[in-house]
């Protein structure tokens, strides 16, 4: 009797779970794929919409060529999971029973709560990119000021990826030196979060490529030509690119699987990613993220589903042996100069044993902007 497995997003980490069930165990498992969106973004990609090297189309595929391989894909919004029940409900009516459910519905940016947006642009959205694009297109001169209006967000180098990839393009332009460009930032340094190494590093590459770094700035709105702070201060910005706000996905923040302590996003055991109390329930990426106290990253959510599609095929075959969750990630960064590599392992400071990840930062060399084009190749082809 085959079993019913149901995943929920078709992001990075639904779709390398999908991929993997689908390829080892497809003969024991009716395998669903449920996203509102009818194709799967490589969202990194969104940052070369920005810059005019992709169109939204170039980074997109149909999540409906998943029926290749045996992946039944429905494109509806998932409205409601009842974990009791073992029950997903979709928009459209249709109700799906599960045996395994995968939950990899994300964390969502919402430009729509940040306030003064139309005045902003971010990356962070198709819709967002291409704005930017549009903003950077007349831009003669003046400050750019890069950053979240809040914590957490996805991929937290980001911001600065921004800043150092339009300073390339006012340096190509020869209009650099009439441009101010600066980060600004909750966090006191450059990647608090990720400990004193990364500070330094990224300090080091924004000193050298004339970024400045303004620490401890919390964004209340945005207004004509400046950001407005929560203490009332002002700070001029004739492009401000904020970066919107993040929410859990609904259907988690209202069900039992979802964490009080993370406002929302899905409690796990971080060990095996389960639901402590609904173990045929997974979470994988960035919905798990604030649980795990790790930054939201595509190669978390890559790691996660290959681990939890282990523990599924071990499961229904009796024994597989199959990928342990590797609790490290890399994360290459095009600077426009030159490209750089973030790599940290995160087990220490998921099992409570360090303060911080073990990070190391490779970089300043023309070599990691190739690996970061070529990721992208292999991505949009591996999976598809
Ligand atoms: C500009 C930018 C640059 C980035 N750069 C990097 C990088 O260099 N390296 C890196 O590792 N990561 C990077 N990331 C982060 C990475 O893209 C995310 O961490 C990753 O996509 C998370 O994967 P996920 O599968 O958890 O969720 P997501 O990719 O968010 O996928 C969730 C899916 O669920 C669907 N969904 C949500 N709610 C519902 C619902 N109610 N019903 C139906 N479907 C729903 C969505 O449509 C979506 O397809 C970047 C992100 C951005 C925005």
């Amino acid at each position: 009797m085959r079993k019913n497995v149901v995943i929920l997003g078709g992001g990075p980490g639904g779709l390398v779970a999908a991929n993997i069930l689908a390829k080892e165990a497809g003969d024991k498992l009716n395998i669903t794929l449920v996203d509102k969106s009818p194709y799967h973004t490589f969202l990194p990609s969104l940052l070369w919409v920005m810059t005019g090297h992709r169109d939204p189309s170039d980074i997109k595929r149909p999540l409906r060529l998943l029926e290749r391989k045996g992946v039944r894909f429905i494109n509806d919004v998932v409205s409601a999971i009842d974990p009791e029940k073992s029950l997903v409900r979709l928009g459209g009516g249709e109700e799906l029973r599960y045996d395994y459910l995968i939950v990899a519905l994300g964390s969502q940016p919402r430009p729509d709560k940040l306030p003064g947006a139309e005045k902003s642009c971010a990356p962070w959205t198709e819709e967002g990119a291409i704005k930017c694009r549009e903003k950077l297109r007349g831009f003669k001169g003046g400050t750019i000021l890069v950053g979240p209006y809040s914590w957490p967000y996805k991929c937290p180098p980001a911001p600065f990826e921004v800043a150092f990839m339009v300073s390339y393009i006012l340096e190509q332009r020869g209009i650099r030196g009439r441009a101010r460009i600066g980060v600004f930032h909750q966090w006191k340094q450059p990647m608090e979060p990720f400990g004193p190494v990364m500070a330094s590093s990224f300090k080091r590459f924004m000193d050298q490529y004339g970024i400045e770094f303004i620490g401890g700035v919390e964004v209340e709105r945005i207004d004509d030509k400046s950001l407005v702070t929560k203490d009332g201060d002002r700070i001029s910005a004739d492009l401000p690119i904020v970066v919107p706000p993040h929410e859990p996905p609904d259907p988690v923040a209202s069900s039992a699987l979802a964490s009080k302590e993370t406002g929302g996003y899905m409690l796990v055991d971080k060990q095996t990613l389960r639901h402590p109390e609904y173990g045929n329930v997974f979470g994988v990426g960035d919905v798990i993220a604030p649980t795990l106290g790790i930054g939201m990253a595509g190669v978390f959510a890559h790691f996660q589903a290959e681990f939890v599609a282990s523990q599924i095929i071990d499961e229904v075959k009796g024994a597989f042996m199959g990928e342990h969750y590797n609790m490290s990630g890399v994360c290459v960064l095009d600077m426009g100069y030159v490209g750089a590599a973030v790599y940290c392992d995160f087990s220490g400071k998921i099992t409570g044993k360090a303060e911080f990840p073990d990070c190391v930062m490779l970089g300043g060399m023309r070599m990691f902007r190739a690996v970061k084009l070529a990721f992208e190749k292999y991505w949009l082809s591996r999976w598809f």
